[in-house]
């Protein structure tokens, strides 16, 4: 494995496996997982004013406006564990918030290597995110049916309650869909023009997707 700098994005809707696969992949890589959604989440948590500001459009299904994702975002790939590369999940998610990357990536000599692209049919989606729960205390994610904690409500790893996200409602997740083939999917042509993007068939077993990516990662 190469000891180059690796700023990976991975990229696709909602529940399509990003998180689980980044944290299969950031133990083979050895890079920080730098997710978004769990900077809010964590910033929500600990009711810090980000947090406050955040939450309502995470409530909503919408995006939160680029200028205070960005300077989150920032502020965490500038700590001293992102100096050799990042898993990023959730991030960017428009257009400006890829400029703003690029452009600070950049700035200290690096570049995206690779974008991997989970697709997943929306119909899917949805089926997965009803049935989501998470870990209070560690974050694993778990599905009711497709990938069950050996004991109903209970993390495998720690113990910790699950629970269902606030944003995984119905009527939210169809809303948070549409920002993404609004305002999310143009990033596939983005990356595809940059010669960085690869498509991954997400409509499989976690354990297939995982193998896929590792392929596409070993490849890089
Ligand atoms: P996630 O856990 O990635 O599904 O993110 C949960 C929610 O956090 C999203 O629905 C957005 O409201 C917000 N969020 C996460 N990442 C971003 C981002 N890159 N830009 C704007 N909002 C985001």
């Amino acid at each position: 494995m190469t000891t180059e700098p690796r700023f990976i994005v991975l990229l696709g809707p909602p529940a399509s496996g990003k998180g689980t696969q980044a944290a299969r992949l950031r133990e083979m890589l050895d890079l920080p997982h730098v997710a978004s959604g769990d900077l809010f989440r964590e910033n929500l948590k600990n009711e810090t004013d980000l947090g406050l500001k955040a939450k309502e459009y995470m409530d909503r299904g919408e995006l939160v406006p680029d200028g205070i994702t960005i300077a989150m975002v920032m502020d965490r790939l500038g700590r001293p564990d992102c100096a050799d590369g990042a898993l990023l999940d959730g991030f960017p998610r428009t257009i400006a918030q890829a400029e703003a990357l690029d452009e600070a990536l950049t700035e200290r000599g690096h570049e995206i290597s690779l974008v991997p692209c989970i697709a997943v049919p929306d119909e899917v989606l949805i089926e997965r995110v009803s049935g989501r729960r998470l870990c209070r205390v560690c974050g694993e994610s778990y599905h009711v049916k497709f990938n069950p904690p050996q004991q109903a409500g209970i993390c495998d790893r720690d113990g910790g309650g699950l629970y269902q996200r606030d944003d995984d409602q119905p009527e939210t997740v169809r809303q948070r869909l549409r920002v993404y083939w609004e305002q999310t999917s143009p990033l596939i042509e983005y990356y595809r023009q940059r010669g960085v993007l690869v498509e991954v068939d997400g409509d499989q077993s976690i354990d297939a997707v995982t193998e896929d990516l590792r392929t596409v990662v070993g490849d890089s």
